[in-house]
This record gives C-alpha cells, structure tokens and sequence, in this order.
C-alpha cells in the first residue's frame, strides 16, 4: 500500500467482530455497530463517476467492466466537443451534496468529495432584499444580479449517519442487513445451512479506508464481500488466482 497518499485516513479505523466458517474458510457474517453499517450504506449514494475515480486512484488501481474505459475516454476527452468545459468535471467528479455532506459524518469516508456550496458576493444584505439562497453550482447568478462565486462551508454536526446510533447489526456475507438478535443470528445461520457450531470461529478485525474501498469494489461483482475482500487481506486465507 502507498503509505503517502493514504497517511492522513490510515489513522482512521474502526474494528469489526467477525464470525468465520474456518472449515470453508469464509465469513459467516459480522456484527457491526452502526457506524459500519453507515459506510456500507453510503455505497449506495455514491455516482458511478465518483465510484469509478476511487477505484482507480488507488495505489493499486481496479479496473471495473468496461466503466473505467468510458470514464478514461471522458478524461482525455478534448473541452471543444463539451456543451461547456465544467461538463467534465460534472460527469469525472459528479456531486451529490445532500448525500456528502450527510456521508462527511461517517466513522470513515472513503469518498473525499467534499459539498461545496456558492454565494454571491454581498449575500447578506441580498439574502434579505431577494431572499437569495445558496448555490450548489459554481457561478449561477443570484437574484441581486451577481454571479454565486464565493465558496463557503458547512459545519458538520454530530450524530447517527444513516441508521440509529445504538442498534447493533448482523451482517452476512452478501450484504444482508439485520438489527442484532439472538433469533436473527439462529436464523440467518438457519438460512446460510451452518449446522456444525464447532468450526465457527470469532476473530476481530480492524477497517481502514483500504479495506472499505475493497468492500465497495468487491460489493459490485461478489455475493461473498467479506470473504473476497477481506480474509486474503488479512492473510486468513490464502490468494485466489485473479484473472
Ligand atoms: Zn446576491
């Protein structure tokens, strides 16, 4: 791993109970607080531009079906044949402020994106003779007649990302979620055909944001995510021939 471009997250983990099958070498399921729950589920709010772009800009870039070479051709794609030049930024780094600055909350953001929000240059005295409100995009003109140039942030709040704070999860191997309980775990390992307790076995694993860029890579092709992404990293198991 390149220890540079990954220093200032490496710090950053947050440590997952693990329940493995060590017959069949695999992950059973794992029991996670919310916290991971809220960055399994900001997969989902992610555009397929930016999931793209953090695959490919790890030390040891990934290459997605053929949505990495479309998102490619975009980037050496020449500004004359776009409808305007910030339509490259739109579709290499598309934004989606409401879901980044609710994900900017999460233990570990894998996605650096950060909201950016635009206002005019005397917004406070238009903001209360045009009621002019922010702007998401750069350089929209504001109600006063001014265009929205100047960049401001939010301050983040604390509290729950997506779930509710204190629920504890069981997560399977294929990404099904459900809120803890001594009848859930009965019955998913009822479902997954586990009937020999005797090779479960519990092991605890720190998540770093290497491992949950993995977990969102492996989450698009793998019904086994944890298994895929996790155990050959942690040397639980030993490398599948790739490719
Ligand atoms: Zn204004």
């Amino acid at each position: 791993m390149n220890q540079s471009t990954m220093a200032s997250q490496e710090s950053q983990t947050i440590s997952l109970k693990v329940l493995m099958d060590k017959e069949n070498n695999k992950v059973v399921m794992v029991e996670a607080d919310s916290d991971f729950v809220d960055i399994l589920f900001s997969f989902l709010t992610m555009p397929m531009g930016t999931i793209v772009r953090l695959i490919s800009n790890q030390p040891e870039p990934d290459i997605i079906g053929s949505i990495t070479t479309l998102y490619k051709q975009v980037e050496k794609l020449q500004e004359q044949f776009l409808q305007t030049p910030d339509f490259k930024s739109m579709l290499l780094d598309p934004r989606n402020n409401r879901s980044e600055t609710q994900c900017r909350r999460l233990e570990l953001n894998i996605n650096d994106t950060k909201p950016k929000y635009y206002i005019c240059s005397n917004w406070n005295s238009c903001r209360r003779s045009y009621n002019s409100q922010y702007s998401t995009c750069k350089n929209v003109r504001c109600n006063c007649g001014n265009m929205m140039d100047k960049e401001i942030c939010f301050e983040i709040e604390d509290g729950g990302v997506f779930v509710c704070g204190m629920t504890k999860f069981m997560v399977t191997d294929d990404l099904q979620v459900e809120p803890m309980s001594p009848a859930t775990s009965l019955t998913l390992l009822h479902k997954l055909g586990i009937k020999d307790m005797s090779s479960l076995q519990e092991t605890t694993l720190s998540i770093g944001s290497e491992e949950a860029l993995r977990l969102l890579k492996v989450s698009l092709f793998s019904k086994s995510v944890f298994t895929d992404a996790l155990l050959v990293n942690f040397g639980l198991k030993s490398p599948k021939q790739e490719k």
